[in-house]
């Protein structure tokens, strides 16, 4: 009778609870990854999450077995593939959002009614999401306190190495599919800007630790020096965990000298954990301000200053640079992120959630909870953010972080030639500003006026 492992977010042999808890029956392991059907087209994170899975299967080929890939809804699916080959037990990772939680909730409680085991395990994250706590037993709002506490509360325990001995289930499972998915001509762009596979996350984290961690504090906000780990997709899919992760850094040659960077760069990890232990308390986080008085808000409604944020046509030469990004690489540097977000939120005045499900669409390494918390950070909604008022100058961000302007060429080759002086704000000189390059969308002092009317009004309450 085989052990079922069903696959989520977690396409990995070590630090994998479920696969070594399942391995360690001694059943042979039938693994297996549920496919929802999709309302709308794939996302830029689907693709990710595609292309690991199919890296992942190869691995486990050259190991003799495979991922057994279905389509449909789970709740329906893993009960009767469950009856279908016999299984004797399942075993998961557990995963926090709110309805992936729902649909795992209701399949314990099935298996439990019908004698099967189900057996779940702390997913990819320092913490479960209702752990930390105050001393008041409340969820913390502020992430200095929160992480204060995660820290307190002790290391993660070391990774767990990848299980030495399991056999794969031989038999045969309907339904399953060999399916090849088409891709979207725009994925096309994504592929040359990344590598999938366990064996590549595990070498981006070696190289990040050995070359870039030591001046990471220092380095991390220049979007144009490689100085992060690059490791958000692959944690997003569960190829690297972030104990892992942690136990790298903190093995980490360097001593004292690089404490306060190992430091910084744990606690940047400590706001994934934080933005889901957020989400868990709040499941509408993507579309429900925390701070109640922005629903009264009044968005403007401007698509096409919507359509020119998305495509990179702002005339800001580093928000473009960094939607250009987003759109071509399913990536974009966080300080870009932070810019790009305040610029739709304040100086054109849309409402956060069109930026937040553009993000979503474009993302790879989309995250329901990094996002959302994210989004509402920039916006000013969020519990813990930058305060609405304060409203950041695309400009002066691009000097002081792009000085050269080395970004800005990468991703705007219509500016490649303008000056490291002017590359910032290319419609200042007189005949600097190539004709295929727009001019600012919005004057920067006019639109923060705008910003902060608006935002007293909402204050005041009229
Ligand atoms: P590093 O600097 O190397 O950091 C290491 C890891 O720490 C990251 O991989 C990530 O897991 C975590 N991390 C770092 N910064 C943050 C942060 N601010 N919030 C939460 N976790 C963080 N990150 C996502 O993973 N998915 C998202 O959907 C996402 N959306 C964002 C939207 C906005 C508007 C903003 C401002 C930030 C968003 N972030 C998101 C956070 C951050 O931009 C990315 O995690 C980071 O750029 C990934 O690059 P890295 O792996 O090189 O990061």
């Amino acid at each position: 009778k085989p052990a079922i492992v069903w696959l989520r977010e977690d396409f990995r042999l070590a630090d994998n609870a479920a696969l070594t808890a399942a391995a360690q029956t001694a059943a042979p392991l039938l693994l297996v990854y549920i496919r929802t059907e999709r309302s709308s087209g794939m996302t830029a994170a689907d693709w990710f999450r595609e292309k690991t899975l199919a890296r992942f299967d190869a691995d486990l080929r050259q190991l003799g077995g495979g991922v057994h890939v279905f389509t449909g809804d789970p709740a329906r699916l893993l009960p009767e593939i469950v009856v279908r080959v016999g299984a004797a037990a399942v075993f998961w990772n557990r995963r926090y959002d709110p309805i992936g939680r729902e649909i795992d909730a209701g399949l314990k409680r099935e298996f439990a009614a019908c004698g099967t085991e189900a057996h779940s395990f702390a997913g990819a994250l320092f913490h479960e999401p209702w752990t930390v706590k105050n001393r008041a037993g409340q969820p913390f709002k502020i992430f200095s306190a929160y992480w204060r506490a995660a820290c307190e509360a002790g290391s993660p325990r070391p990774p767990l190495p990848a299980p030495r001995e399991f056999k794969f289930f031989a038999g045969s499972v309907t339904g399953a599919q060999e399916e090849q998915l088409s891709w979207p001509a725009w994925t096309s762009s994504l592929d040359a800007h990344h590598e999938f596979g366990e064996a590549t996350a595990q070498d981006r984290l070696a190289r990040f630790v050995a070359e870039d961690l030591g001046h990471y504090e220092d380095e991390r906000d220049f979007p144009d020096r490689d100085a992060t780990s690059g490791l958000s997709p692959y944690l997003r899919v569960g190829q690297i965990t972030p104990r892992q992760v942690w136990n790298a850094v903190s093995d980490a040659p360097g001593g004292l000298a690089h404490a306060a960077a190992r430091a910084k760069f744990l606690a940047e990890l400590g706001w994934r954990d934080f933005a889901w232990s957020v989400l868990w308390e709040h499941p509408s986080l993507d579309g429900h301000a925390l701070r109640e008085e922005f629903e009264g808000l009044p968005w403007r409604n401007d698509p096409s200053g919507l359509e020119a944020w998305k495509r990179g046509r702002t005339g800001y030469p580093l928000v473009d640079a960094g939607m250009r990004e987003l759109w071509r690489s399913g990536v974009m540097h966080n300080r870009v992120r932070m810019v790009a977000a305040s610029f739709l939120v304040k100086h054109l005045l849309i409402d956060w959630r069109l930026g937040e499900q553009w993000f979503a669409e474009t993302l790879a390494d989309y995250d329901p909870a990094s996002n959302a918390l994210n989004w509402q950070w920039c916006a000013g909604t969020g519990a813990d953010s930058a305060p609405f008022f304060r409203i950041m100058n695309p400009v002066l961000q691009s000097r002081k972080f792009d000085p050269s302007g080395a970004y800005i060429r990468r991703w705007v080759p219509e500016l490649k030639s303008v000056s490291d002086k002017d590359i910032h704000a290319p419609w200042e000189s007189p005949g600097t500003r190539p004709a295929n390059y727009p001019l600012p969308i919005v004057d920067h002092s006019a639109a923060r006026r705008r910003a902060l009317a608006t935002w007293e009004r909402v204050r005041g309450g009229d």
